[in-house]
């Protein structure tokens, strides 16, 4: 297997394991680009002829990442809910920087206190920036505050969340693979699940209702999205936790949100990130923005990604003599960009079946904080699928409600298209310089609040009229980049958000 494998991914941090992950998502991820579907994941079948079951519980739940998080919910408020997951539940292959203000949806969703959720934060900073690179002079740097400035430790708060979910009752299979799913047509709601072990062993699931959450690469969330893509929009995203940088180069107190330090290559613009974590550790990661369309041919690559990453991280940060990197962090972070059509194809739901997390994508397309987008609607969807259990009202419309779709993003993947670059070195600088300037003069408050996915409509137009007071071509190079029909659906996107204030 390690032949055909670049040299850096053949040294720790990396194992047999990590390796043979990101394989497998790079397969994946390649598999999905070509449109290609498993046959018959999905079937909607009448409920009398819906296989029998081995088991039976209230939700079942496919992945165990965060969907670990809406199960503890489900199964406190009383629900006897079962998470499978193909690989253990409760590790996980990145970190998540969130604010401590975000995270209390932790405790308002009933899932921890305080004191249980402090044993999990890896640190927290004072400050945090954005800096652009600019050819003709010094790059551009902005202070932003309050924004992802609190590193958790996310296997540590999985860890916490599936000791609290088993001590609730809730039951967790390991090396458990989805294989298929059988929904009820009519009658009451249910659902059966086919999972299949490492020895090829099947297991049948009854449940009222089956939460998705496979992430990126969900089976189901490929069936939900019939013809098309499921995701508009991806940052392939590589990174290590790391220690023993050169003095000097990592400021414990501070996050460095997003950075770039040289312009575009080869059609990627990569943008860093770097966030102190526990002890001396020190979290990097490197991404590009793109969209999955016409990338059939020639898809996206962590594998590949890693070896730009090695290569330039001590561009980034220079390495001192004790310098080690301890684990690997990586995945496809997938976005849809649109809110489009009714609220069933909104949320991608189907009578029974809920996605969450990745497997939904409906984060922020600019910033791709799904972890965030995720935790800051379960308080509001845990407590709403407790109601409708108990009134059995699973069908795709009313779970659609349940969706981290939030109008105030929907016409932010406009930004996210400039992010891809267009023809020159300097085309995604130069926006994101201007950004940062619009930044800079709106304050500290009103940028933060646009990094956490809370700005209001009418900041949202104030920011615009000042990127095209900085920028007046930024018209002619919206029509360059979108085309008639992407403005209309831009258009389209404020005036749906400006209803939803209205209503
Ligand atoms: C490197 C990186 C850093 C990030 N940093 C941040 C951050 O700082 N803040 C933030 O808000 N967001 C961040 N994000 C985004 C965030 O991590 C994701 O949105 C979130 O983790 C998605 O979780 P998930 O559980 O939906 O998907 P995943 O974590 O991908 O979990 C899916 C689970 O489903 C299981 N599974 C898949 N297929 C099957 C199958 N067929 N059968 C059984 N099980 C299956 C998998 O084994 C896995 O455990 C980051 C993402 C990456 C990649």
């Amino acid at each position: 297997m390690a032949a055909s494998l670049p040299p850096c991914l053949l040294a720790p941090p990396f194992n047999d394991a990590s390796r043979a992950h990101l394989r497998r998502l790079d397969a994946g991820w390649a598999r999905l680009l070509r449109g290609e579907k498993p046959p018959s994941v999905l079937q909607r079948v009448g409920p009398a002829t819906l296989p029998a079951t081995d088991r039976d519980v209230d939700v079942v739940y496919a992945g165990g990442g965060v969907a670990l998080l809406h199960a503890l919910a489900m199964q406190k408020r009383g629900w006897q809910t079962l998470l499978f997951d193909r690989r253990a539940v409760g590790q996980t292959h990145r970190e998540w920087n969130i604010t401590r203000r975000e995270l209390d949806a932790l405790v308002q969703a009933g899932l921890f206190d305080w004191p249980a959720l402090e044993t999990v934060v890896a640190r927290e900073y004072e400050g945090g920036f954005i800096q652009f690179h600019d050819p003709h002079g010094p790059p551009i740097h902005v202070e932003l505050p309050h924004v992802l400035d609190l590193a958790l430790d996310a296997t540590a708060l999985l860890t916490l969340a599936r000791r609290h979910y088993e001590a609730a009752g809730g039951i967790v299979w390991e090396g458990q693979s989805f294989e298929q799913a059988w929904l009820a047509t009519d009658g009451l709601p249910r659902v059966v699940v086919q999972l299949r072990d490492a020895q090829s062993q099947p297991q049948r699931i009854g449940a009222k209702l089956l939460v998705n959450g496979m992430g990126a690469l969900s089976p189901l969330s490929l069936a939900l999205a019939g013809d098309g893509l499921p995701f508009d929009g991806v940052c392939p995203t590589v990174g290590t936790v790391a220690r023993g940088f050169a003095a000097g180069e990592v400021d414990p107190t501070v996050g460095e949100i997003l950075l770039t330090l040289d312009g575009a290559k080869d059609e990627r613009q990569f943008v860093w990130e770097g966030f102190p974590a526990g002890g001396d550790a020190f979290t990097t990661y490197l991404f590009y923005y793109d969209i999955t369309a016409g990338r059939a041919d020639n898809p996206h690559s962590l594998i590949e990604l890693y070896v730009d990453y090695f290569e330039r991280l001590a561009t980034y940060k220079r390495p001192g003599p004790d310098f080690a990197h301890l684990r690997p962090v990586y995945g496809f972070i997938p976005a849809r960009h649109h809110v489009d059509g009714p609220a069933p194809q909104q949320a991608r739901t189907a009578r029974g079946l809920l996605s969450v997390g990745d497997a939904a994508a409906r984060q922020n397309p600019l910033t791709f904080t799904g972890f965030g987008s995720f935790v800051r609607h379960l308080p509001r969807a845990t407590a709403q699928l407790d109601e409708l259990l108990r009134n059995d009202a699973l069908d795709a419309e009313t779970l659609a409600t349940l969706s981290a779709a939030q109008q105030n993003l929907a016409p932010l993947w406009v930004m996210a298209r400039f992010l891809s670059p267009r023809g020159y070195p300097d085309s995604v600088n130069s926006i994101l310089r201007d950004f940062a300037r619009v930044m800079d003069e709106i304050g500290p408050k009103r940028s933060a609040a646009f990094f956490r996915d809370e700005t209001a409509l009418l900041d949202y137009l104030a920011i615009k009229l000042r990127m095209a007071r900085h920028r007046p071509k930024v018209f002619g190079e919206a029509l360059a980049t979108l085309g008639a029909r992407g403005l209309a659906q831009w258009g389209e996107d404020i005036v749906r958000w400006g209803a939803t204030q209205s209503n």
